[in-house]
């Protein structure tokens, strides 16, 4: 799976979110306007542009922004060491969103996270492996990660929804001190806005044969970028600094866009983390 975000996305979200116009970093650049605009748009670096005068001026990390420059990505991820969590894709080709699905495999007990676009990849799981949906996690309320939740309830009406929405009814929202258990699976929550004012990010830990701990983070952070939070840019950045980075260096990250990673791969190359 290719990263969500290249080089020109990431100098994107970062200009927008300070209010720059593309003209003001081409000056900083040293190049002609079309020349710092076409990086942006295709994300082709030829070594011409000053990476590092534009990441100081974003607040960027140059190092790691020439690592993506580069074609860093994370290692790929054997998912087969966490019995039993797997990745559900669904869009097209032009737009894709992850949830994820767990389960414990002695008790057959599952919890979902975000539903995707729609539900047929996610019933037919639940169907083939004869499972009990118990809970559906919400990490925020684009429409990407909860257009399918009306199908699933339908089909699966016990299970209970968790969400941080204002919106959300008292018996489902998130409190920080809550924790849920999915068989021998314990699932806890803390919050992540910034890019949603509802962002959370679900801690899955206690995997059997001492698989690392796992984080469900919706948009907060991807694979070598973050989801866009141009009116909470600093929000956004200090809570994946707290609540994510902060995790140990072998958890699994699984964002709602893009490849699977790790709180260690994003700690030494995610370019909007120094
Ligand atoms: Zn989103």
């Amino acid at each position: 799976m290719a990263l969500e975000d290249h080089l020109g996305d990431i100098l994107a979200k970062s200009r927008a979110s300070l209010g720059l116009t593309t003209d003001m970093l081409a000056e900083v650049a040293g190049v002609p306007e079309d020349v710092y605009a076409a990086l942006e748009a295709s994300g082709r670096w030829d070594g011409q542009v000053a990476l590092d005068r534009l990441a100081a001026r974003l607040g960027l990390d140059a190092t790691k922004l020439e690592g993506v420059a580069r074609g860093w990505e994370p290692a790929s991820v054997e998912l087969g060491r966490w019995r039993e969590l797997r990745r559900l894709t669904t869009g097209d080709s032009s737009f894709t969103v992850n949830s994820y699905l767990l389960w414990d495999e002695a008790t057959r007990e599952a919890a979902l996270f975000d539903t995707g676009l729609n539900a047929e990849a996610v019933l037919e799981v639940i169907g083939a492996e004869r499972l009990q949906l118990r809970h559906i996690f919400i990490t925020h309320s684009h429409y990407d990660h909860v257009e399918a939740l009306g199908p699933i309830r339908q089909r699966q009406p016990q299970a209970r929804v968790h969400s941080s929405s204002a919106h959300a009814p008292l018996e489902q929202r998130n409190r920080p001190t809550d924790f849920v258990h999915v068989g021998g699976l314990r699932i806890t929550n803390r919050d992540t806005p910034g890019h949603a004012d509802d962002g959370v990010t679900y801690v899955v830990g206690n995997w059997p044969e001492d698989a690392p701990s796992v984080a469900i983070v919706g948009d907060a952070i991807f694979a070598g970028s973050m989801g866009k939070a141009v009116a909470h840019f600093e929000l956004a950045r200090q809570k994946v600094r707290e609540q994510i980075l902060s995790l140990p260096a072998e958890t699994l990250i699984c964002p709602g866009h893009g490849p699977l990673t790790t709180v260690g791969e994003e700690r030494g190359h995610n370019p909007f983390f120094r």
